[in-house]
């Protein structure tokens, strides 16, 4: 629901902290080739518009959508001016289910644009399997957000995880060896679809990333006493992720 939350004046939604300000999750990767800096977004919410404009993203080579969710898809339409600036259609990788919510959803944008209008242009690349961008490998991982089957990421030696509940022993196996493993912990209230702190927690010990980031955080986790709490236990490299981090991935 994004932070703050409408209507909502407790102690993380009134804070002043700027960490506690959280737009709809998303990542964006972004690397200098050629002399040209290529982006790769992994889902468009429906903050995507102020984010992309936050983060200066002039030009965008392909769209990664984790699941067809309202958080993570509202913003589709906005990467018009994307396909206006670089003329070109707009690539995006996504799941056979996530691609056919895209249609009723979007349905306008695969029917044909009334004259003198602009509507998205895509070309759709269902994902079954890793696939090439940015030049490198994107790992699809498989995971489980309630009944909803979803794809976090893995690029080098960093993998994106958002919206799971459950994760496969054979997604498990994929996550070896990270530097950042950015993960959903959405609060300490177990939850049918999303990680728990304590569940994110315990998979971050079994999988033993240098680092983690625990992203998709509702307004019952205040950034700086989390990552405190974190720290007591013993976790200082676990933090919550907040809007603005960047790091290098080392491929
Ligand atoms: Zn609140
Ligand atoms: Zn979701
Ligand atoms: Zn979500």
């Amino acid at each position: 629901m994004g932070v703050p939350t409408l209507g909502c004046h407790c102690a993380v939604c009134s804070s002043s902290d700027p960490h506690d300000k959280r737009t709809r999750p998303s990542i964006l990767l972004s690397r200098m080739r050629d002399g040209i800096v290529h982006n790769v977004v992994v889902d468009t919410t429906p903050d995507f518009r102020f984010q992309a404009l936050r983060a200066g993203i002039d030009r965008l080579d392909a769209v990664v959508f984790t699941h067809a969710h309202a958080d993570h898809i509202l913003g589709f339409d906005d990467i018009r001016p994307y396909n206006m600036r670089q003329k070109m259609a707009m690539p995006v990788y996504a799941s056979d289910a996530t691609i056919e919510t895209l249609r009723r959803t979007f349905a306008y944008v695969f029917e044909p644009a009334p004259p003198g209008t602009l509507i998205p242009e895509v070309t759709l690349h269902p994902i079954h399997g890793p696939f090439e961008l940015l030049g490198t490998t994107f790992t699809p991982i498989p995971a489980e957000h309630g009944p909803v089957q979803v794809f976090g990421f893995r690029v080098g030696h960093m993998a994106y995880l958002t919206d799971f509940g459950r994760l496969p022993d054979s997604s498990k196996a994929l996550l070896a060896d990270l530097d950042d493993f950015i993960l959903d912990a959405l609060r300490d209230e177990p939850h049918p679809m999303h990680q728990s702190v304590e569940q994110a927690v315990a998979l971050v010990r079994e999988l033993g990333p240098r680092r983690a980031w625990f992203t998709h955080i509702a307004h019952d986790l205040p950034h700086a006493a989390t990552n405190a709490r974190l720290a007591a236990m013993g976790l200082p490299n676990v933090q919550l992720a907040y809007d603005g981090l960047r790091f290098e991935v080392r491929l």
